[in-house]
Order: C-alpha cells, then structure tokens, then sequence
C-alpha cells in the first residue's frame, strides 16, 4: 500500500470509511514524518501532537458510529494566522508570541465539528506581509524542493508542510496571492475562493476587503473536498455570501470540450517572467487545447495598476487593523510606566521591519490631504479592474495564467529590496483587486523547481474554476511528483 503520508484525502477518505487505516494511524504517520523532516523544512510554528491524538481518537468514534464526513479523521495544519483554542495563534509575530484566542476561527469550527485532525499551526510571514515566510519573527520555511529556496509566501508553512507530505491539507489565507505563489513554488494546489465564499471570523486581519481563507492541497479534488468544508455563511462575517455552497468536487470533469479560455495578451511576454516559467505555461495552455477547450486572448487593461493600488489599499486597511495591537489586550505588553510610552514601546519592540513598513504606508495614504489623491484613487482603480474582469468573462468561462513570474528564489535574495518582493505577486493581486476565485496548479518544472498555472474564475464560479483545473491536472500529470530532498 501507499505510505499512509502519501495518500491523497479522497483515497485516505475511501481507506478511513473502508476501516482499512485508523484515524489515529493516519495521525501518528504524519506526526512521524513531521518529526523526520520539520527539523529541515521548518514548516510548523506549533506541532499539536497531543490534541491531534485526541481529535483523532474521536474521529475514529465519529466513524464508527457512521458520522463520518468529507474530512473526519483528515490530517490538517493550519496558517498560524487562525485562531485556535487549543493551540497559541502568534501571526509569526513577536507581539502575539504565546496567545492563545478564546475562540476559534470560524473555519476552524467548522473543521473541529467535521473531526478532522489538526496536526499543527504553520509559519507564515509576520501578520500575512510577505512572499517568502522570511518576514516571520521566528524562522524562515524551506522550501521542499530545494532546502536553500523560499517556500513562497505569507502562507509558505502551509504549503511546504503539504508538499513535504507532514499534513494532508492545509488551510491559508490569499490577500493579494498568499496561497497562489506558496503553492506554486512547492508545486502543489492552492485555491483562493471568491471573496464572501469563506467565513473570515478568527482569522488575523491584514486588508480585510482583500483578505480570504483557502485550501491548500496535492490534489484538485482534495482542493475541492476541504472548500466545500469550509464554505458558506457565517453570522460573525457580514461580508460572508449567504449563498449554497455547491458539492465542489461533484462539478469536477475532465472533458473540456466548448469551454473558453481566456489568455492575458499583456501578460505574454511580460517583463520578469522568466523563460522557463513562460515555456511551461504555454506548454499548459496547448494541453487545454488538446483537452478541447477554445484558448481566446483577452485585455486586462487595468491590471497593470493591480500593484500600485494593492499597496495603498492593503496597507491602508492594515495599519487600521494592526492599531489594536497596543499590548493592553493581548500578546506582548512592555510596562513603560506611562500609557503611551507603553504602546510606543511594545509596538516598537513587537513588530518587525516589513508590518511597520506597511502601517507607515498605510497610515500615510489615509492621512489627511492625502486620502483622496491616494485612497479614493486607489478605490476607483480597484473598481476599473474589477470591470476588466468582467468585460472578459462575458467572452470567457475561466483565465489561464502563469501564477508568479519566476520559480521559487533562493533565502536571503531579495530581503534587502521590497520592490522585488513585491513583484512576485504581480499576476496573483489582480483577482483580489476584483474579489474573484482563483486556483493555482502545478505546470512543469524549470531547473528542477515547480512551475505553477492559475486558473481564474468569475466571482462565485469555483466550481467552472475546479472544474477548468481538475482537467488539466488529470491530463497532465504533474501533480504526482514529489520533492526529492525530503523523500
Ligand atoms: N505578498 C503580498 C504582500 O506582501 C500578499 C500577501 C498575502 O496575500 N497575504 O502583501
């Protein structure tokens, strides 16, 4: 049999309800393997061995008494950005260091109520602000493929851990491309759902117009199993859609016969994209037409100023969010004698380079004199991209499109240079501008590293955006290699 840290959640699904594996097996086969390579990968902030034991015990219980759902006994790590009850949620942070929440994130419940297993918390860049996970306070995440490259990020921890087989899923959160490039540059899938899909009660807020929750995993399907999860209303989150969450993985195809497929003319040849990254993808987009799908090109022509406007609005909206972390009320406190000495102090002291670089820039463009010249400008470019989006999606059902321009960099490369980090995200921003689903998959490697396609979707239309990638997947293949320097 396959090892049990291989399996994919669909055939763990079929294993579990067969009574083939044990919950609790599956548990210990990943915390094992966690102990065998996190020391190298350094997916984890927070290893939950004893509540993973126990949520496993009870999944068992779940099964046998016949109430097993989609994700009972399934192996889940989850962004260190999600609160937790039984687990500290530090955000990568020094001012959260040891908090833990009194409540649990709203996807959180919904997976605890589901009994899936949750096997730890995972690095991410401090409060979600980065590309890389070397924005974290605490450490930088390897990524799988090659121990002396970035996993990507914010949500790099998440996915290294699914790559490096030590969970089965994982739960991220995309602001402007945080689950699309990790999964990329670990080569494995990872959905960004339409903005309202997923409840965003109890997760950390970075740019709460922006900010959704989502599924990493190795397969489409599996992507698919843990959406349908997660999704749907929440009274705690007025920006939740009260809409029906549709069975995901039930709209998973492979014939995509009369689909039409909308190709970026300006991001063909874009500057920065690197050669091999480009050949992969074109490679992918003659797979869809092999599949039967019609390739059609499409403008964006306002999604060149997705990045200026994201970092005015992210940070505008993050330097909101982050005033409430003034050590009074959780985390990191430092006694100053005097009120605002003390908040100056822990926040001084709390915060790394990169989130006080962001509140600055934030707190500048809301200030007065500039909050129109910047702000306002800011809101009506968003509403021009979003009005590309769907001009286009009147011609088309879905957008293929390279995911970042480069492959996964090496640690330590563009630390000292923001702009270059801010570029990896460059094809990722535009479908948060526009709150639309998008769905990153692996295309191919370039010099041994993953090369990573996004399929894009019209809001509320995961299930054409699942159905446009599962095909692909199954057509090509890519999906079941694994990383060679953690086999
Ligand atoms: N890399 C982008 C940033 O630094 C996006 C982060 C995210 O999606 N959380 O803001």
């Amino acid at each position: 049999m396959t090892e049990l840290t291989d399996l994919t959640l669909a055939a763990a699904r079929d294993l579990l309800d067969g009574r083939e594996i044990s919950a609790v097996e599956l548990a210990d086969a990943h915390l094992e393997r966690i102990a065998t390579v996190d020391e190298k990968v350094q997916a984890f902030i927070t290893v939950m061995a004893d509540q993973a034991r126990t949520m496993a015990a009870d999944a068992d219980a779940a099964i046998a008494a016949g109430e097993a759902q989609p994700l009972t006994g399934i192996p889940v790590a989850l962004k260190d950005i999600l609160c937790t009850v039984d687990a500290p949620t530090t955000a990568a942070s020094k001012l959260l260091e040891g908090f833990v929440s009194p409540y649990d994130a709203t996807v959180v419940k919904r997976l605890r109520d589901a009994r899936a297993v949750f096997v730890g918390k995972t690095n991410t860049d401090e409060f979600a602000m980065g590309s890389s996970t070397e924005n974290s306070a605490f450490f930088t995440t390897k990524n799988p493929w090659g121990l002396d490259r970035v996993p990507g990020g914010s949500s790099g921890g998440s996915s290294a851990a699914v790559a490096a087989r030590e969970a089965i899923v994982s739960l991220g959160s995309d602001t402007g491309g945080s689950i699309r490039q990790p999964a990329g540059f670990c080569g494995i899938v990872g959905m960004k759902p339409t903005y309202g899909r997923v409840s965003r009660y109890g997760l950390i807020a970075f740019a709460s117009s922006l900010d959704q929750i989502g599924p990493f995993a190795r397969t489409v399907e599996d992507a698919a199993m843990l959406l349908g999860t997660i999704s749907g209303h929440d009274t705690n989150d007025a920006t939740s859609s009260p809409r029906d969450v549709p069975d995901y993985r039930a709209a998973l195809g492979e014939d995509l016969t009369g689909v039409k497929l909308g190709v970026v003319t300006e991001w063909t040849g874009q500057e920065g994209v690197e050669p091999g990254v480009q050949a992969a993808c074109e490679a992918a987009y003659d797979t869809y037409a092999e599949l039967g799908a019609e390739l059609v090109p499409i403008s964006l022509d306002y999604a060149k100023y997705a990045l200026p406007t994201y970092y005015i609005t992210a940070p505008a909206e993050a330097s909101a969010n982050l005033a409430r972390f003034d050590g009074i009320k959780y985390g990191m406190s430092i006694d100053a004698g005097d009120v605002l000495e003390s908040y100056l102090r822990t926040r001084g002291e709390g915060f790394g380079a990169e989130v006080k670089r962001r509140i600055m820039l934030g707190t500048y463009a809301l200030s007065t004199g500039y909050y129109d010249a910047y702000y306002v400008k800011a809101q009506k470019v968003r509403t021009l991209i979003k009005r590309d989006f769907d001009t286009a999606f009147e011609r088309v059902d879905a957008i293929v499109a390279p995911t970042s321009p480069t492959v996964a960099f090496s640690i330590g490369d563009r630390t000292d240079d923001p702009l270059a980090m801010y570029l990896a995200d460059i094809f990722t921003i535009p479908a948060n501008m526009a709150g639309l689903p998008g769905i990153a998959i692996p295309c191919g490697f370039s010099e041994d590293l993953p090369v990573s396609i996004q399929v894009l979707g019209p809001a509320f239309g995961e299930e054409i955006t699942l159905k446009v990638a599962h095909a692909y997947e199954r057509a090509s293949g890519w999906h079941e290699r694994r990383p060679e320097p953690v086999a």
